[in-house]
């Protein structure tokens, strides 16, 4: 029979409820006890079955096993009037995942007997999905709880925090989301943060809320405050849940030190951009596999006369080399050879010249420096640094140092020549003299007035010469002879020099005041005792007329060496000839006045810078001189 067939009969035959109750597409069933007295089709269909297996059985045999328990407790409530109702999804027996969902109500209780009726639809779908739902639900919690990213739910419409996972709790300092939940975002967000200048964050953080009420996502970028007021640099991607009207997740990581690294990084990077462009070098990068220039600064643009980079190719350089400094090799050969040393070495240092477009000539060192900033892609850096200045410099300071050794060499070889001369010039000499004194004292009396004065003559001259020739004998060892330093006593050294002296200073009835507290001196003996001979003899010999001389020696101790003072009250030196007088055969005075051969000074200036003193003079002109010299400690 047909179901058409079917409802038809029922209408001729049954009650409007019978047919409501047979024809009812939600399955119903009315219970005794446990015992299911009637069933609609609808029912029957849901635990698919047939009516006779149904009718007559208990409510357990179609129920599955783990739901047993649950509709036991459901229906002794319902017995002991407890509860009027039960309802529940439940398991059918015998088949994996198929559930109908079961509402029975009391309708009447008899003793020992309730009745119940009851409605059941299959839920099988419906609570597949729910399980479904609560397994993800439970995937997604424990993604959310255990992730390293900070979720937070904020509600913007409330403004509220609803929860935080573990990682924002620890980021935001809260022990637990009881601290957290119900605050509101300006408790969290700073207004103002040195990070963002001049961004009014509460303002950014409305429109946030703004779009998670439209249901748009977005990424953001902000400041969060710790629960002890500290803020840190948030990235955050913000997403409705689509849960509540307002709600979004809030995903966030601290990149406060990320950020700061990066602005560190950023300004390192600007001093390196400031060096590479403010060098005096002129630099350029080159990339060994188009071998092309990719970066230089302006310095190198300008040595080589090119307007920018794209006119800068390595050709650009070996263009601009002069031919005659390459070693004998091409230019490019000369360019590529010295870059493959440094990229096998790591570093090469070449020089050459560069030949500028009017034709002049500029000397470059050549540094060559394998980049590894990317090992897969080898750059050289190449710094040309100009010498041209100190290539020349240099080059003049070659050629004067070779002059001064020819004319040292020269100047030797006449101090040798001065040496060698007054030496053997002494004995002709002496003969002369002697043989001259001979003659006119055997001749004495045979010669007349004039030839015996031409004879004296000759004497004294000779006697001149004779002084001349020890004096400037004298200078040439000072250099011939090596410095032979020793720890002397000075005091014994003065009063030798002034025994030496007696005569003359008896002579010339001199006062000599000595007024030294230096004892040793590290000095050469017999050059130091030159110095004083010389500087005393001076300072008696050059006496004013009528005036005793007077002569103080001094020393006066320095941080690093004496200051010896001879002064005497002489005639004194007039100012443009103070420094003159330390030259060789210097004199300011007529043989006639004072003798003398202007040797002294000038081999006494020579000790004294043999010893790396110095020597000069003081002098009021008629008054008297006082003569200083260093002698180091
Ligand atoms: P010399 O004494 O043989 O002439 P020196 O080289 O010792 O040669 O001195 C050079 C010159 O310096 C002297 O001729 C003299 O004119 C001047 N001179 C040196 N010492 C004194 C002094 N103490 N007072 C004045 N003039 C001096």
């Amino acid at each position: 029979m047909s179901l058409r067939e079917r409802r038809e009969n029922t209408l001729e035959m049954g009650t409007p409820y019978d047919i409501l109750v047979e024809e009812n597409i939600a399955g119903l069933l009315y219970l005794e006890n446990d015992i299911i007295s009637y069933a609609n089709p609808s029912f029957i269909d849901v635990v698919k079955s047939s009516a006779a297996e149904v009718i007559g059985s208990s409510i357990f045999d179609w129920i599955e096993g783990a739901c047993f328990l649950a509709l036991k407790e459901g229906l002794e409530k319902i017995y002991l009037g407890e509860k009027e109702e039960f309802s529940k999804n439940l398991g059918l027996k015998g088949s994996d995942n198929v559930f109908f969902s079961l509402h029975l109500r009391a309708v009447k209780r008899e003793e020992g007997k309730t009745m119940m009726v009851g409605a059941s639809r299959n839920s099988t779908k419906r609570v597949t999905r729910k399980i479904q739902f609560y397994k993800e639900q439970s995937r997604y919690r424990s993604l959310f709880e255990n992730t390293i990213a900070g979720i937070m739910i904020y509600n913007y419409d409330r403004e509220e925090v609803v929860e935080c996972n573990k990682a924002a709790l620890d980021l935001m300092g809260y022990k637990d989301n009881s601290e957290i939940q119900g605050k509101s975002r300006f408790e969290f967000v700073p207004e103002t943060s040195e990070y963002f200048p001049g961004v009014k964050m509460h303002r950014e953080t409305d429109k946030h809320g703004t779009k998670i009420k439209n249901g748009i996502s977005f990424n953001t970028s902000g400041s969060f405050l710790t629960k002890e007021g500290n803020s840190f640099l948030v990235q955050a991607s913000v997403t409705p849940t689509f849960q509540e009207y307002g709600e979004g997740f809030i995903i966030f990581h601290d990149v406060t030190s990320e950020i700061l690294n990066k602005k560190a990084n950023k300004e390192i990077e600007k001093q390196h951009r400031d060096i590479f462009n403010n060098s005096n070098d002129a630099i350029i990068y080159v990339d060994i596999n188009t071998k092309k220039s990719v970066l230089c600064n302006d310095n190198a643009l300008n040595l080589l006369e090119v307007k920018n980079l794209e006119g800068l190719e390595s050709k650009t350089l070996a263009d601009s080399l002069h031919k005659e400094s390459l070693e004998g090799m091409e230019a490019e050969e000369f360019i590529d050879y010295h870059i493959a040393k440094a990229l096998k070495d790591g570093r090469n240092k070449t020089s050459f010249w560069i030949e500028k477009k009017d034709g002049e000539l500029r000397r470059i060192d050549c540094l060559l420096i394998r980049s590894l900033s990317n090992p897969k892609n080898p750059k050289i850096i190449i710094f040309l640094i100009d010498i041209t200045y100190m290539y020349n410099a240099q080059t003049t300071l070659n050629e004067k140092n070779e002059e001064l050794k020819k004319y040292i060499d020269s100047n030797m070889q006449l101090e040798n020549f001065a040496y060698l001369a007054s030496h053997d010039l002494q004995t002709p000499l002496r003969s002369i003299i002697s043989f001259t004194q001979l003659l006119e004292k055997r001749l004495g009396h045979k010669l007349n007035y004039e030839t015996k004065e031409y004879m004296d003559f000759i004497i004294d001259s000779g006697k001149n010469m004779k002084d001349l020739i020890y004096d400037l004998l004298s200078y040439s060892r000072v250099n011939t002879e090596k410095i032979n330093l020793d720890i002397i006593d000075v005091q014994e050294l003065i009063q030798k020099v002034q025994l030496e002296l007696s005569f003359d200073i008896e002579n010339k009835s001199a006062i000599i005041d000595v007024d030294i507290n230096v004892k040793k001196i590290n000095a050469d003996w017999n050059k130091m005792k030159q110095v004083f001979q010389n500087l005393f003899m001076n300072a008696i010999k050059f006496a004013r007329k009528n005036v005793i001389p007077h002569v103080q020696l001094k020393a006066e101790e320095k941080k690093d060496y004496w200051e010896f003072s001879i002064k005497d009250n002489g005639i004194g030196i007039e100012k443009e000839y103070q420094e003159k007088i330390f030259l060789l055969f210097k004199r300011l005075n007529r043989q006639t006045d004072y003798d003398g051969t202007g040797i002294g000074l000038a081999m006494v200036k020579k000790i004294i810078e043999q010893h790396s003193g110095t020597i000069w003079v003081e002098s009021e002109y008629g008054k008297g001189s006082t003569f200083f010299f260093t002698i180091k400690k």
